[in-house]
């Protein structure tokens, strides 16, 4: 089963409880639509930047806000890469990320089948999987072009078998 089935839709978005009335949900679905405009994992910082231009008197404060309760309901993941300030992803599809070590982009890896997180992890016994991040590290199609073509160990491992890429992976359950 996906576990995207699991989530509820970017539909819900809309009809989330706005407990501080019209002009919150207004908010909420304005920082919802910049993080769906453009795929490109931005921080909070970032998703206030392109807010603003839409809503000139929001905050950076309610934008926290509103992303704190987007990924509560779930229509919203948080990515996290090293001790840098985390980024939002609004992709509710089964999806790995690829950081690339050069130019700090965050790239979503489609999954290509779904797949029970015990056919490719050691899980230990008794756990069960909510919610899978999987982190690539390697050079971005671009960088590795600029790099003279030197490319980063083979990334396309997720359904193989081996998710190790660029030297590290990791999965939080
Ligand atoms: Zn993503
Ligand atoms: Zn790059």
């Amino acid at each position: 089963m996906s576990l995207s089935q699991q989530l509820p839709s970017p539909a819900t978005v809309a009809v989330l409880p706005a407990r501080k009335g019209r002009r919150q949900t207004e908010q909420r679905r304005a920082v919802f639509d910049a993080l769906m405009a453009k795929a490109d994992h931005p921080t909070a910082v970032e998703v206030f930047m392109r807010v603003k231009g839409r809503l000139p008197s929001i905050s950076l404060a309610t934008v926290y806000n509103c992303l704190d309760t987007l990924v509560e309901c779930g229509v919203v993941r948080m990515v996290h890469r090293d001790r840098e300030p985390s980024r939002f992803c609004a992709n509710l599809q089964d999806h790995a990320h690829f950081f690339c070590t050069n130019c700090g982009s965050v790239t979503d890896l489609p999954l290509r089948k779904p797949f029970e997180a015990s056919s490719l992890w050691d899980l230990p016994e008794g756990v069960s999987v909510l919610q899978q991040d999987t982190t690539f590290r390697g050079l971005c199609g671009s960088c590795s072009a600029s790099k003279g073509g030197v490319v980063a160990p083979e990334t396309g491992g997720m359904v193989g078998g081996d998710a190790e890429a660029g030297g590290a992976a990791s999965a939080a359950v």
